[in-house]
């Protein structure tokens, strides 16, 4: 087997891929006047999205994590799970979620192999998680997380974007939840995109001011395993859920990049701030093109920068990190 290392030594054991563009949140930071469809060719169907997974477990991809958009609004998504669950060498397929679904279909998707669950959980205060997600749904998404809680996933985890004003003063909230709970929270630090350049001078707050206050409340910090996530993780004995930062800006964020990212109608993305996408589609149609897919993945590679522009205000072709697959 081949496996994907990149000009600058960094391997590619996990890919994110998008199911679709569309979203039923109005996030403020993403979607503030939600999804608009654009006419533009389908998201990939059922047999693409098998070939293309089979293309990258060909390269040594082990973790795959679905997410859009909003991965739940997709009709077919147990089949979905459970193609991409068979294909030989996936260990892990995770899903990021809004969680609006989850007690409806959270028991449906572990049945058909989810190993792990993200949620999106902006606020523990349901009017400000109203005010910051458009939608009064906070009840759902914390009932659905509580079930998910008892279904033996890998793991579970949230995910907070900090908020200056909005929700950067939570942290008492969150360790309270986490006492009993064996659930990570990840507190991401907003990421300015093309569409949010205002609302990003307003309410960005730095990773580091939250690192401060973790490490003087007693955290430590743990070491990364090699198919994690960017996180950095703390622990404290007096708490069964762990804390992630996710610090896009911070110095050494794109040397530990270990995953590529397709979007939801094929194109591979080599970077989240990239300037290009690179069409996939063609080559998913027939399973005689397997070959000829892996071959483009493993040479598009060669092109991955080092690192993001983010720091110079560039934000590539992201508008909004519906649009790519956050
Ligand atoms: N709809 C799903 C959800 O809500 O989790 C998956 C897609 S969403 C784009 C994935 C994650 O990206 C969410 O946790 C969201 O809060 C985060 N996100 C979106 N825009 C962001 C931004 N500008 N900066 C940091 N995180 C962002």
């Amino acid at each position: 087997m081949q496996t994907l290392v990149d000009g600058f030594g960094r391997a590619f054991p996990y890919l994110r891929l998008s199911l679709t563009e569309a979203c039923n949140y109005r996030c403020s930071y993403c979607l503030p006047d939600g999804y608009q469809a654009d006419g533009r060719p389908k998201f990939l169907a059922l047999d693409e999205i098998e070939r293309l997974v089979r293309g990258f477990a060909a390269l040594g991809m082990s973790k795959l994590r679905l997410t859009g958009g909003e991965p739940s609004l997709r009709k077919d998504l147990p089949s979905i799970i459970a193609a991409v669950s068979a294909v030989p060498g996936i260990r892990k397929v995770a899903i990021t979620t809004n969680g609006c679904l989850l007690p409806r279909h959270i028991r449906t998707w572990r049945e058909a192999g989810l190993t792990a669950l993200n949620v999106s959980l902006d606020s523990l205060d349901p009017q400000r998680f109203h005010a910051i997600t458009g939608h009064d749904r906070f009840a759902e998404v914390t009932e659905g997380v509580e079930i998910a809680l008892g279904l033996g996933f890998d793991s579970v985890k949230l995910n907070a974007v900090l908020l200056r004003g909005l929700n950067d003063d939570e942290l008492p909230a969150w360790c309270d939840y986490l006492r009993e709970r064996d659930v990570a929270i990840r507190f991401i630090e907003l990421m300015r995109t093309g569409d949010n350049r205002a609302y990003f001078e307003r309410h960005h707050v730095r990773a580091e001011t939250l690192e401060q206050q973790l490490l003087i409340a007693g955290w430590s910090l743990r070491p990364r395993a090699p198919d994690a996530g960017p996180a950095r993780e703390y622990t404290h004995p007096d708490y069964r859920g762990r804390i992630g930062v996710i610090a896009p800006y911070s110095k050494d964020f794109c040397a530990g990049c270990n995953r590529l990212r397709v979007t939801a109608r094929g194109d591979l993305r080599l970077c989240l701030f990239g300037d290009f996408g690179i069409a996939l589609r063609p080559l998913l149609q027939s399973d005689a093109d397997h070959d000829g897919l892996v071959a483009r993945i493993a040479t598009q590679l060669g092109l991955k920068a080092a690192g993001h522009g983010l720091h110079q205000g560039q934000t590539g072709i992201t508008p909004h990190l519906a649009s790519i697959g956050g």
